[in-house]
């Protein structure tokens, strides 16, 4: 059966891309939605196996030793890793998969998976960068600018995605991200094997 595709979805925090990866699960047909595992400390309205993996540092480290993650990175002080598995089991159903990651992940990613996709999603100036990064999570002003140096960090690397989407609105950014998905399915690497089976042709360039 034809693999899935996978997408990489990275962008500053507060970016609003969380929020659009589970949208667009829900917008586009077979698409899945990547589930991390992280050490981090879950917040109010999370749902352990839903919106994360919760876990403790001990059993990361152990799937970090057993080879068992796709792609792994510190962020903010805490663990995140998407596991091998975890891609394949929806990849070999035919289904794409959408992955949330940082920007160490998504080279990692890029390296084990030729094919995929890498989209960065990114505030439409820095005035709303710190706006959307000061909502989050940042109780004072060092951890603000700590976060704001990491975000300007994180969109000095755009040269390595394919797609940049400017997240002025959720509504547009949702049509943008699902024209880019109607688009890469479109491409001929990912279709050939489709139409060579039916024009009963054999593939001889694979
Ligand atoms: P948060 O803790 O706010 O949900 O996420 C913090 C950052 O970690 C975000 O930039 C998010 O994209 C990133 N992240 C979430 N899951 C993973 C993962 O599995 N791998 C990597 N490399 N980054 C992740």
């Amino acid at each position: 059966m034809k693999k899935g595709i996978l997408y990489v979805l990275s962008g500053p925090s507060g970016s609003g891309k969380t929020t659009l990866a589970k949208h667009v699960v829900n917008t586009v047909n077979y698409v899945d939605f990547a589930i991390s595992y992280t050490t981090r400390k879950i917040r109010d309205g999370e749902k352990d196996g839903i919106d994360y993996k919760f876990i403790d540092e001990e059993k990361f480290r152990f799937m970090i030793d057993s080879n068992q993650f796709a792609e792994w990175a510190e962020v903010h002080g805490n663990l995140y890793g998407t596991t091998i598995d975890e891609i394949e089991k929806v990849l070999d159903k035919g289904i794409d998969i959408l992955l949330d990651i940082d920007v160490q992940g998504s080279l990692q990613i890029k390296t084990k998976y030729r094919n995929s996709v890498h989209i960065f999603l990114i505030p439409p100036d820095l005035i709303t960068l710190r706006k959307r990064l000061s909502k989050r999570n940042t109780e004072n002003s060092s951890e603000l600018e700590k976060r704001m140096e990491m975000a300007i960090k994180e969109i000095s690397r755009i040269n390595d995605y394919d797609y940049i989407i400017v997240s002025d609105d959720i509504d547009k950014s949702l049509r943008k991200l699902e024209s880019i998905i109607e688009t890469v399915r479109l491409k001929t690497e990912f279709i050939m094997d489709d139409i060579f089976k039916l024009y009963n042709i054999s593939n001889n360039n694979s």
